[in-house]
């Protein structure tokens, strides 16, 4: 991102500044080059878990904080769309919505989209306090046709799994890691009977 426009482009001065700060970490530039470093890296690296494609849910349909600081992150709630991923990221990005997950798994492939960040509140499990001390995660499928939970989709969501757990330091058993249908109110019964959850620990543990 270009934040001095009236400079030239290449100019002699641009060049010189670039080359010389090549070396100094980000953390350490002054307050003008950190604030084009920032702006880039919002625009390119938005996710907190690499391996995510960043698909934004509007603003509308969560609530900005600054987890784990406002509030305590200790469970991670698995979730199962009932709609297509296609479908699903088109509902998060819906304003009228009023809905969102952290992160949504494809079925075929395990994809990875990255929607709310870590630090914001997602509305998945319509319990305010399971919402702000939650990572939430859906899975593309239909919880009576469990064939969309695929091999792919186990492996790649059970990493993403791993990886909250060992950020947040969430043990890594059935007490932390929920589905929707245990959160106190809701009557949602997702992920459902055809979701192997002790497979699925077990990837968790061992990914
Ligand atoms: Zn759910």
């Amino acid at each position: 991102m270009d934040m001095d426009r009236a400079e030239p482009r290449f100019s002699r001065r641009r060049l010189l500044k670039g080359a010389a700060l090549a070396a100094v970490p980000y953390a350490l530039l002054p307050d003008a080059r950190a604030g084009a470093a920032t702006a880039t890296a919002t625009a390119t690296a938005t996710v907190d878990y690499p391996p995510a494609e960043w698909r934004a849910a509007s603003s509308s349909n969560y609530t900005l904080s600054d987890r784990p600081d406002e509030y305590a992150v200790d469970r991670v709630i698995i979730h199962v769309t009932q709609e297509t991923y296609a479908d699903t990221l088109a509902i998060f990005g819906n304003p009228q919505k009023k809905v969102s997950a952290h992160y949504l798994v494809r079925s075929a492939d395990g994809h990875v989209a990255q929607c709310v960040h870590e630090a914001d509140i997602a509305w998945h499990a319509g319990n305010w306090t399971y919402n702000t001390r939650s990572i939430g995660i859906e899975h593309e499928g239909w919880v009576d046709q469990p064939a969309y939970f695929t091999d792919a989709l186990y492996e790649q969501s059970a990493k993403l799994t791993a990886a909250i757990c060992a950020k947040y330091r969430i043990p890594r058993d059935r007490e932390h890691i929920i589905g929707h249908y245990q959160v106190p109110g809701t009557d949602h019964d997702d992920p459902g009977p055809g979701w192997d959850w002790v497979r699925y620990i077990r990837l968790v543990n061992f990914a």
